[in-house]
């Protein structure tokens, strides 16, 4: 019997810190603030690959990647209109692992893991278990795609859909490919940001074989999470034939200023990336402390409109249970 290795990129997500005792002291901090945010941490495990790590500052409790993975005491804290399922995802699943809320976009729910757990996440508490489709369950999810001529686009998201093996994602995109409706195939991944080596030879393999156009919208949220690997992942993909556009939260105490959102600008488009959504937080329980006012998010994109050029602005937006498209603020 052959002996399968795992991928370096799945040594390197397995070997994630997963205690946030650890991840204080890796990076030179004290760590007396965790009794009150063992809760957080308990309803949603610390996830920290090294790869993301290596791009904090040690010693800032302050620092902007840190603030994104790090459970705090506030977490626990009970904030009126801060829900468990703000956005009714629960009422638009037609079939398991499938979401279909857009004209002409269906959401697959690919994979219900993630490379790194963000503190934000409105996914935070969505029951992934129930929606992790087992590979008849994906026959169904094809057939609800086959069977509506209006989708052009199938969105392959999560979790992270990255997070899928290579075979996995290597049948289920032939599977679409085999659909003659469908024009696209979006990815909405953090994973070639947290750990750049998931773009691997297994990865394009899959990725340029299929006819259909390809989008990667990547979640980078502050301009130091790009550094050398994550550029040339990004060339990686270029070379692919993929599209790049990236999404960002707008988090409190990560890039809420006019300088920090331009440097996140900046450094996508040199890595070859275009600002696409600026989310305002979804209210997720658990999460109130990264919340900006609207009229603050609109300053700052107002201010953003000031000092770089169109193409570099986010579109500010926020989901809305119900709606038929982000909204725009
Ligand atoms: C965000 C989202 C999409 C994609 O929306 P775009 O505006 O096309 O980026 C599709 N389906 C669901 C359920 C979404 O939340
Ligand atoms: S779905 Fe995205 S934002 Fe949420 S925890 Fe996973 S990587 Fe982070």
């Amino acid at each position: 019997m052959p002996v399968i290795l795992p991928s370096a990129w799945q040594a390197q997500l397995s070997g994630a810190i997963r205690d946030p005792r650890e991840l204080c002291r890796r990076l030179g901090l004290d760590d007396s603030w965790l009794p009150g945010a063992e809760h957080g941490h308990a309803l949603f495990e610390v996830r920290v690959p090294e790869a993301f790590l290596a791009r904090m500052r040690h010693g800032d409790p302050d620092d902007p990647l840190l603030r994104q993975v790090l459970p705090l005491a506030a977490e626990s804290e009970v904030v009126p209109g801060y829900v468990a399922d703000p956005l009714s995802e629960a009422d638009h699943t037609p079939a398991r692992g499938l979401i279909h809320k857009y004209t002409g976009r269906v959401l697959l729910i690919t994979s219900p893991a993630c490379a790194v757990n963000c503190r934000y996440c409105f996914r935070r508490q969505f029951p992934y278990e129930e929606n992790t489709p087992s590979r008849s369950q994906w026959e169904t999810s094809l057939e609800h795609l086959s069977g509506d001529t209006s989708i052009s686009e199938a969105i392959l998201s999560g979790g992270d859909p990255l997070a899928a093996s290579d075979r996995q994602l290597a049948w289920l995109v032939e599977r679409l490919d085999a659909i003659p409706h469908l024009k696209r195939l979006r990815i909405h991944t953090r994973l070639p940001v947290v750990i750049p080596d998931r773009v691997d030879d297994a990865l394009l393999e899959w990725l340029g074989a299929t006819r259909l156009q390809k989008v990667v919208v990547l979640h980078i949220n502050h301009a130091n999470e790009i550094d050398d690997a994550v550029v040339e992942a990004c060339e990686r993909l270029k070379a692919a034939g993929v599209t790049l556009l990236n999404q960002s939260v707008l988090l409190r105490g990560v890039n809420d200023g006019v300088d920090a959102l331009a440097a996140l600008s900046e450094r996508l488009f040199e890595a070859g990336v275009l600002p696409y959504y600026l989310h305002v937080l979804d209210p997720v329980a658990g999460a109130a402390h990264f919340d900006v006012p609207d009229e603050e998010a609109r300053g700052l994109v107002a201010g953003l409109r000031d000092v770089l050029p169109g193409f570099l602005v986010p579109k500010l937006v926020r989901e809305i249970p119900g709606g038929a498209s982000k909204a725009p603020l």
